[in-house]
């Protein structure tokens, strides 16, 4: 049986950045599944998909293809074949990403590739539902949030050190209308399943997340 960690946890509360440092302690792969839902919506934004239009999501998600396979550590996502990582990263593809993934037909389809790949392979998989739905028998469950404003803040500085411009009200909006759709819609909504540790990171720095983790797993 292979060993699986799962973090969930809202937008911006680090988890690809201790799952990223987790994986390469224990040597184990990462999984980021929410570049899967991004590539998805990559997909419906250049097929210029109504985001309202649950049905023409619907239809339309059959025709993307979405594999992943690992370069050098790092995850790559393929749609249709093609390395979309360096399209994912977006605010705008982050907000469609969390429209789409309402949709139960793209989850149904994401949420098999990341339960075979977990079935095989050691890993930490990070997203919305893997302790509460994808991974229900993960070995170690962790809830790591943050507050808004905190999470914030920390988007506003990545996003500034990469030379962009931006409004770090907006950004705190947008993340509260984002944690507000993934907690509230009807399938696999964001919530801390009842065997996860609850990890408030708000007045931690990374080493001390990195930390506290690394005890949780050899416990
Ligand atoms: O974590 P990230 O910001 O990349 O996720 C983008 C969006 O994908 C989230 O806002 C969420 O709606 C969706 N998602 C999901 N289930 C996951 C991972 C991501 O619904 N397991």
């Amino acid at each position: 049986m292979s060993y699986n960690i799962a973090i969930d946890g809202p937008a911006g509360a680090g988890k690809s950045t201790i799952a990223k440092a987790v994986a390469k302690k224990l040597q184990i792969i990462y999984v980021d599944t929410g570049a899967m839902y991004r590539a998805m919506a990559l997909y419906m934004i250049r097929e210029k998909v109504d985001p309202a239009d649950a049905a023409a999501i619907s239809a339309k998600c059959k025709d993307a293809d979405i594999t992943i396979a690992y370069e050098g550590n790092e995850q790559v996502v393929y749609l249709n074949g093609e390395n979309v990582n360096p399209y994912l990263r977006t605010e705008e593809v982050g907000n469609m990403a969390s429209t789409t993934s309402v949709q139960p037909e793209v989850r149904k389809k994401l949420v098999e590739l990341q339960q075979t790949l977990a079935a095989k392979t050691d890993c930490i998989m990070d997203g919305r539902d893997i302790g509460t739905c994808v991974l229900p028998n993960a070995q170690v469950k962790i809830y790591l949030t943050a507050s808004s404003a905190v999470r914030a803040k920390r988007r506003y500085d990545e996003l500034t050190a990469k030379g962009e411009t931006c409004d770090l009200a907006k950004i705190k909006a947008d993340i509260e209308d984002r944690d507000y759709r993934d907690m509230h819609r009807e399938h696999s909504p964001l919530k801390q399943a009842a065997d996860a540790i609850l990890v408030d990171t708000s007045d931690m720095t990374i080493e001390e997340v990195i930390e506290h983790i690394m005890s949780l797993c050899r416990r």
